[in-house]
């Protein structure tokens, strides 16, 4: 983030002012303060079936999750956590609603952090058990209020959710957590109403200095919820709100999190992989400009190293393009195609397959900036 705003320093109509808030850990992956945003998912296998859920925690990770939470609904489900967060690289959150012992046996299994409502526990002596096993575990803590399960007095006090309910419930939650002199928690205050959700977190982030998790819930499906998603959180990052996300998709997980990147490579708040600059073409496309980015995302997904590459169907904006991307190509007559690398014209493709040779060209340079990095 901080990187990036550099590059962006000349730039102010770029630069994101994040907000100020304190830093905590979830395993070893540090949110907020001047932590980069993160990007969550949630696996939709059953915990207890530790098997189903390493393996597609480990497809997650594939496609770059930086945190996994899984819900925590039985004993089966906390005792099969152990293993899962044994066999995989990222923290897991442990997501917990009523029962306070599935939060105990989480903490105790390494989870790297609870999600659930201190207030929703009941008896104070099992706040007090919660808060111990999260201290004794180093886990952390998310405060995850929802429009959908607003407390019943606060519904009646305002009559529907409102933006209001939603901090004030979020603060009362937090309330109970310092009471306790356990600070290592952030909040979220999630809508599946763009309108509601963004002025709740407006809210909340002018009411205490925690670290957000950010997020529109039931988004929808993957266009639907990625246009919501984007959407909201897109207003929230500019104001610098956020500093972990989840984009909450009836879709499978990796895909939120491909998404999640895609919104902060679009706001320049992290960089990962190839990004693909490309026209939408029209009658003067010089090549097939459609298939040769659709083959390109999936022949480059292994790619994490970050590079920009401009596939443009011809001179109206090929050149200018170029001149920003690592690697591009700007369709030209004859089957002759403009390459360039670095922004600068290299050498023309004539009469040859596009995809191959630009992601031959990709991973020649991905290699040589591994290798400076050295
Ligand atoms: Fe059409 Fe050329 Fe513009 Fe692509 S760059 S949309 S081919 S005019």
């Amino acid at each position: 983030m901080d990187q990036l705003n550099d590059i962006n320093a000349h730039r102010p109509w770029k630069k994101i002012a994040r907000r100020k808030t304190r830093q905590i850990m979830v395993g070893n992956v540090p949110v907020g303060g001047d932590a980069p945003i993160t990007v969550q998912s949630m696996t939709n296998t059953l915990t207890s079936d530790a098997k189903a859920t390493i393996e597609q925690i480990k497809r997650m990770e594939a496609v770059g999750v930086d945190i996994v939470r899984c819900s925590c609904p039985d004993e089966e489900s906390t005792a099969a956590l152990k293993e899962i967060v044994q066999a995989v690289s990222v923290p897991v959150v442990a997501d917990i609603h009523f029962h306070y012992k599935r939060g105990i046996e989480a903490a105790q299994a390494g989870a790297a952090c609870l999600r659930i409502n201190p207030g929703n526990i009941g008896a104070a002596d099992r706040v007090a058990e919660i808060v111990k096993a999260a201290k004794d575990h180093n886990c952390s803590i998310r405060i995850g209020v929802n429009a959908g399960s607003l407390e019943q007095e606060l519904l009646e006090k305002y009559g529907e959710p409102c933006p209001e309910a939603m901090v004030e419930s979020a603060m009362a939650h937090a309330r109970i957590l310092e009471n306790h002199d356990f600070f290592n928690f952030k909040i979220s205050v999630k809508a599946s109403d763009v309108f509601l959700a963004v002025a709740a977190y407006r809210g909340i982030a002018a009411a205490c200095d925690y670290p957000l998790h950010v997020g529109v819930t039931e988004a929808g499906g993957l266009r639907t919820g990625t246009v919501k998603s984007s959407i909201g959180m897109g207003l929230l990052l500019a104001e610098g709100i956020g500093d972990t996300i989840r984009v909450s998709l009836s879709a499978e997980p990796e895909e939120e999190v491909r998404v999640g990147y895609e919104i902060l490579k679009s706001m320049g708040l992290r960089s990962r992989g190839i990004t693909i600059v490309s026209c939408p073409t029209c009658a003067r496309r010089r090549y097939d400009v459609i298939k040769t980015v659709q083959l390109l995302e999936e022949r480059l997904a292994h790619i994490t190293t970050p590079l920009t590459v401009s596939v443009i169907g011809c001179v109206v904006n090929g050149p200018g393009e170029a001149m920003y991307t690592d690697i591009g190509i700007t369709g030209g007559g004859n089957n002759t195609h403009q390459i360039y690398i670095k922004g600068v014209a290299d050498h023309r493709l004539k009469d040859g397959d596009v995809v191959e040779h630009i992601a031959s060209l990709v991973e020649a340079r991905v290699a040589e900036i591994e290798e400076e990095k050295k």
